[in-house]
């Protein structure tokens, strides 16, 4: 059966029966299970790789559909991680897929890159990036960042000597100066090709060959592609002097609002008194209140809420952040 499932690549010159066996034995962790990252997910476990982690912190949404691969209407409200492994592990059995539900801070960072082959950049945030880029210069692993926004991308592969992401952005953006899918939308074909470009890089650094050098940016739109050369920087913070300040940072952002939804999310400084199943009696008073897939969804009349295992809140129907952090006083405490 093997021989079979992976015949149209092991027949190519630029993988063949060795870089096949070098992908079985890989292990790929991809950051966020977004529209990039259900298209890479998808080219990873379908070509055999091994071993997949994802980890994403949000639920289906209607408005995901347009270009996330791997979900149904019938998901919606459900944890996009644990339907990408159920999806993924019925498209390859021979794969051992890990869907985490999770918030990725400086807190989980390592431990979730820790052992992998590659790590493929899915996020929607450049906050995310950097603590990529700090975890993954600090352990040596190479990882792949991938951006796709309106109808423009960007890969690059990321080598722990550098030049890494740091390299060609110094500092983190200010809020609200880099456009995001909320405030200027996205083709739906542009994170497929950006995923293409990204996984091809991947499937290089899992073999042992050498990846594109450089920053690829691409309009999908007009048809244009660019290679633009990228230096190390000498006095670049992380890959030449190792000063890992993102990993450091101790503060959580307590609220914010999530690209491409009409929602907020709250992360609150301490985790919940009770369990889930606690919470849920209590809620049950006020509305429609049930735990699924190890998330509560609750229907109040201001809102519809996911609350995680750890407190972590998401509070669909508002970007307005103060009526958001109301709802959350008011249903789960401060
Ligand atoms: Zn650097």
């Amino acid at each position: 059966m093997k021989e079979n499932r992976y015949s149209r690549q092991t027949l190519l010159p630029e993988i063949g029966p060795g870089g096949q066996k070098k992908l079985e034995k890989s292990r790929a962790v991809v950051i966020g299970c977004g529209a990039l990252g259900t298209n890479a997910l998808s080219f990873l476990v379908r070509a055999g790789v091994g071993q997949v982690l994802v980890a994403d912190r949000d639920i289906v949404d209607l408005s995901n559909l347009q270009r996330q691969t791997l979900f149904s209407e019938r998901d919606i409200g459900r944890p996009k991680a644990k339907v990408a492994q159920e999806i993924l592990q019925e498209i390859n059995s021979d794969v051992e897929v890990d869907g985490q539900v999770v918030d990725i801070s400086h807190a989980n960072v390592e431990k979730l890159v820790k052992g992998a082959t590659v790590v493929l950049d899915a996020t929607d945030n450049m906050d995310t990036r950097f603590l990529v880029n700090d975890a993954c210069v600090k352990h040596a692993i190479p990882w792949v960042y991938a951006g796709a926004v309106g109808v423009t991308g960007m890969v690059m592969p990321v080598f722990p000597k550098g030049p890494c992401l740091r390299c060609v952005f110094p500092a983190l953006p200010q809020p609200g100066q880099l456009p995001t899918c909320d405030t200027v939308g996205i083709v739906n074909t542009l994170p497929a090709a950006v995923a293409s470009l990204e996984v091809t890089e991947a499937f290089k650094i899992m073999q042992g060959k050498e990846p594109m050098m450089g920053l690829m940016v691409l309009d999908i739109w007009l048809g244009e592609f660019q290679k633009i050369n990228v230096k190390k920087n000498p006095a670049c913070q992380t890959c030449a002097k190792r000063d890992f300040k993102y990993l450091e940072a101790r503060e959580r952002k307590f609220a914010a609002s999530l690209c491409g939804r009409n929602a907020v999310q709250i992360v609150p400084a301490r985790e919940l008194r009770g369990g889930l199943s606690d919470l849920r009696k209590q809620l049950a008073k006020l509305g429609d209140a049930k735990v699924v897939d190890g998330v509560l969804r609750f229907k109040s009349k201001e809102a519809d809420l996911t609350v995680f295992a750890d407190g972590r809140t998401i509070i669909a129907g508002t970007t307005n952040i103060a009526k958001a952090k109301t709802v959350f006083s008011k249903y789960i405490g401060d």
